[in-house]
């Protein structure tokens, strides 16, 4: 339905002022609210203590998820892949973005009992990491509110299973898209929605200063991590070139900013690339940036992309990485691969390996 309105646009006091203007009371913004995000409606119809009125005026008037599920790929440790079509702009382009459901942990019959949804904000992305797939494509544009939050409820119907933790560590860099995503973060906080609480919502930017300093000041109610990837500016420039106008020194200063007000530690992503990242020297520079900074680092091995010239240290060498770390004194946390084998892992997700929109 053409300029119907989008429901996941809308936070819980604006649905409540929007159906107000519409001629419903108060309580029932609420309601819908809570048939979107507690109840998982997929249609209108099934919101069975709205009367049948309204229910035929919401169907004319508005529309709940924008995305169509294009491709969904399943690894073999249990990780899915969700491919999105996005609806087309109005050339009539249309733009594909990819999430994916990562199982944590598992019941006793070796069923998954607790996942991570990682969410994606763009559709293609503007910092052109060097080791990225997703940087490779054309940027084709911000993902509106709506359809960020329409991965969650997405993934949601399909597995039938809440999830424990949400990370904006997919597609494109979500300070980019700034106020589309800090809405999002917002719905997926509401206590009369999904309820996910700050430390359940982890979103990782590449370091865009101006933004990040934004971000502290609005309050997103969100963990941050910071994709760091080299303590050394000659490299992180060359492999990040978001660094040479972003630089570590104000980097840091601004991650102590958010860890003092916010009386939480930062989180430090950084994907060892063989022969770039990954020599001792790069482990004293990672550990001496780290002095006086609330943080915890997360180590990642590289997923290779086969369009890009890098690839993963000798698993001799990722420990002997993170044992170095630990030995001063560092709290550090060597990332599982998932995924791979669907090209869903860290860095990986981008459009080469997807099947082409018909
Ligand atoms: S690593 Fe993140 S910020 Fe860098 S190109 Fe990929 S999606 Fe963008």
């Amino acid at each position: 339905m053409e300029n119907a309105v989008q429901f996941y646009d809308y936070t819980r006091p604006e649905l409540v002022r929007l159906l107000g203007e519409w001629g419903s009371p108060r309580h029932v913004g609420t309601q819908v609210f809570h048939w979107l995000y507690r109840k998982h409606a997929r249609s209108f119809g099934e919101m069975t203590d709205l009367s049948r009125e309204l229910r035929g005026e919401l169907e004319t008037k508005a529309a709940l998820s924008p995305l169509k599920l294009h491709t969904r790929q399943a690894s073999q440790d249990g990780t899915v892949k969700y491919l999105w079509q996005l609806p087309s702009d109005a050339k009539g382009q249309s733009a594909l973005v990819e999430s994916v459901l990562i199982p944590m942990a598992r019941d006793e019959e070796g069923e998954p009992s607790r996942y991570t949804a990682c969410l994606s904000t763009q559709a293609g992305c503007r910092m052109k990491c060097a080791f990225c797939a997703t940087g490779v494509p054309k940027f084709q544009r911000n993902l509106t509110t709506a359809e960020i939050v329409a991965q969650i409820i997405g993934m949601e119907q399909d597995s039938g299973t809440p999830f424990n933790n949400v990370v904006v560590m997919g597609m494109g860099e979500p300070m980019d898209n700034y106020e589309n995503t800090q809405k999002a973060m917002r719905i997926l906080h509401d206590p009369e929605g999904l309820n996910l609480g700050r430390r359940r919502i982890t979103i990782s930017t590449s370091g865009l200063l101006e933004h990040i300093d934004r971000f502290i000041k609005d309050d997103w109610p969100v963990s941050l991590a910071v994709s760091l990837h080299s303590a050394d500016p000659e490299i992180r420039s060359r492999i990040m070139p978001i660094n040479r106008s972003n630089p570590l020194d104000k980097l840091r200063k601004l991650m102590r900013k958010y860890t003092f007000v916010r009386r939480l530690p930062v989180t430090l992503e950084y994907i060892l690339l063989k022969d770039v990242n990954d020599r001792p020297e790069d482990a004293d520079k990672l550990a001496a940036y780290c002095k006086d900074l609330l943080c915890k680092v997360n180590l990642i091995r590289y997923n290779p992309v086969p369009t890009l010239p890098f690839d993963s240290p000798t698993e001799e060498k990722v420990l002997a990485f993170r044992e170095q770390l630990k030995a001063k004194g560092m709290r550090v946390f060597l990332r599982e691969r998932k995924g791979v084998d669907i090209a869903a892992a860290c860095g990986q997700l981008g459009f080469e390996n997807t099947p082409a929109v018909k």
